[in-house]
C-alpha cells in the first residue's frame, strides 16, 4: 500500500505551523498567542442579525452563487466611503467564503505554470501553498532589516520575464508593519512598468494605528485596472469563525476570479453574508473604536515584551507584535517556541515558519495582541521567567 498519497507540489504544505502550535499550546496549558483571532467577539447587533436571518428564513438556502445583493451593495459602498472607490455590486466584486478563498481563486484564476508569483517574506502561510497549488512559482522577497519594511531594490531585482503577479499584503502579516504611500508609489511604478497583476490582501484594512493609515494600492495613479483586493468580514469584525471575505475589482479581473471561486465553495455561509453586509454599514464610530481598543492592547503587549528585554519592532497594523529576541540571547526562535511553552506556558509563532529557507528571520518572533489585558497581563507575568 502506498505510504503517501498527498501530490509531491503539497508534501511541504502538510502540515500547517498552526495546528502543531495549537497542539503545544493545549498540551502545555499554554496562553495561546500564537494564532491570530480575537478572544472576545464582534457587535452584537451582527450576532442577533445571524439569529433573525436563520429564524425568518434569510440566506438557510444556498445564497446567489457571487453573493447576496446586499452584501455585494455592502462592500460597493464600503469601497466607496473609505476609499472613495467605484465598485459596480453587480460586476466588480464577490462574496467568497473568507479571505482565503478570496485568495485562492484569485491565484487560481490568474496563474499557472510557467508564471513566477512574487511576495514578501516572511509571509502569511497560505500564500506559498496556495501558489504552490496553482503551478506558479512562488518567489519570496526578504523584508528588509531591522524593521521589516518592504525592499524596493530587492522587488526590482526579483522581478523577471515570467514574474505575472505580484501578492501584496499590507498591514502586514507577520510584521505589523504598514506599508506607507512612498513604498506603495515605489511599488506601483514597478508593476506598471513591468505590466503586472496585483492581488492585495487587505485583510487588516481596518486595522492600522496612530497615524499609519491603510491604503489600498488600488487607489493609486493607474493601479485600479490591474488590482484584485481582498477583504476579510472575519477580521474587520472580530468574527474569524464566520469566514465571509470578498474580492473587489474592474470587471475582467473579477470575472476571471469568479469563474474560478464558483468551482470552489460555491457559496457561503448566507446568514453570516447578511450579518457582515450590515456590519460594513456601521457607523465611522465603530472602527474608530475598534481600531482605538487593539491601539491599546498593543501598547500592552509592545510593553511587557519590552520590559522583557527583547527588542520590539513597532507595530503599525493587524493583531501582531514581532520581537527580535536576540537581545535575550537566544538566536533559534523555533527553539525560543518551544522553550517558552514548556517553560513559560506561552506560545508564540517564530517568523521562520513564514519564510522560504535561505531567507533569514531566526531573530523574530510573532505575538498576538487581540486578547483580554488580564491575558496579555498574565502572559507577561508568565515570561518573567524566561531565563
Ligand atoms: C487571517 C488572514 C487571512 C484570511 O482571512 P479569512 O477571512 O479568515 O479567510 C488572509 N490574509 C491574511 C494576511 C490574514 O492574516
Amino acid at each position: 500500500m502506498q505510504e503517501n498519497f498527498l501530490v509531491p507540489k503539497m508534501r511541504p504544505h502538510a502540515v500547517s505551523i498552526f495546528a502543531e502550535m495549537s497542539k503545544l499550546a493545549f498540551e502545555t496549558n499554554s496562553i495561546n498567542l500564537g494564532q491570530g483571532f480575537p478572544d472576545t467577539d464582534g457587535p452584537q447587533e451582527l450576532k442577533d442579525e445571524v439569529i433573525s436571518c436563520i429564524n425568518t428564513g434569510r440566506g438557510n438556502q444556498y445564497p446567489p452563487p457571487h453573493g447576496f445583493p446586499e452584501l455585494r451593495s455592502a462592500i460597493s459602498a464600503h469601497q466607496k466611503r473609505f476609499y472613495n472607490l467605484d465598485i459596480d455590486p453587480d460586476t466588480d466584486v464577490v462574496a467568497t467564503t473568507g479571505a482565503s478563498e478570496a485568495l485562492a481563486a484569485s491565484l487560481l484564476a490568474l496563474v499557472e505554470k510557467g508564471d513566477e508569483v512574487i511576495f514578501f517574506d516572511p509571509a502569511f502561510d497560505v500564500y506559498r501553498a496556495v501558489i504552490d497549488l496553482s503551478g506558479a512559482k512562488p518567489v519570496g522577497v526578504p523584508l528588509s532589516k531591522p524593521d521589516l519594511r518592504p525592499d524596493i531594490q530587492a522587488l526590482s531585482e526579483a522581478i523577471t520575464p515570467a514574474t505575472k503577479l505580484l501578492l501584496l499584503n499590507s498591514p502586514h502579516n507577520p510584521s505589523g508593519t504598514v506599508f506607507n504611500r512612498e513604498e506603495l508609489s515605489a511599488i506601483a511604478e514597478l508593476v506598471i512598468a513591468h505590466d503586472l497583476i496585483v492581488i492585495s490582501d487587505e485583510a487588516y484594512e481596518h486595522l492600522w494605528f496612530d497615524s499609519n493609515v491603510h491604503i489600498p494600492i488600488s487607489t493609486l495613479p493607474g493601479m485600479f485596472q490591474r488590482c484584485i483586493t481582498i477583504g476579510s468580514g472575519g477580521k474587520s469584525f472580530s468574527f474569524t469563525g464566520w469566514k465571509v471575505g470578498w474580492a473587489s475589482g474592474p470587471r475582467p479581473l473579477v470575472a476571471a476570479v469568479k469563474s474560478v471561486r464558483q468551482h470552489l465553495s460555491y457559496v457561503s455561509g448566507g446568514p453570516f453574508q447578511l450579518a457582515i453586509a450590515k456590519g460594513l454599514g456601521l457607523p465611522d464610530q465603530y472602527f474608530t473604536q475598534f481600531r482605538r481598543d487593539l491601539g491599546v492592547k498593543r501598547d500592552q503587549l509592545s510593553a511587557g515584551l519590552t520590559q522583557l528585554g527583547m527588542r520590539v519592532v513597532p507595530t503599525e497594523g493587524t493583531y501582531f507584535v514581532t520581537t527580535d529576541i536576540s537581545p535575550l540571547g537566544y538566536t533559534d526562535g523555533l527553539e525560543f517556541a518551544r522553550m517558552l511553552a514548556n517553560q513559560c506556558k506561552v506560545v508564540a509563532i517564530p517568523h521562520q515558519v513564514f519564510t522560504e529557507s535561505g531567507h533569514d528571520f531566526k531573530e523574530y518572533v510573532r505575538w498576538a495582541f487581540c486578547k483580554k489585558p488580564e491575558v496579555l497581563a498574565e502572559a507577561i507575568e508568565r515570561m518573567q521567567t524566561i531565563s
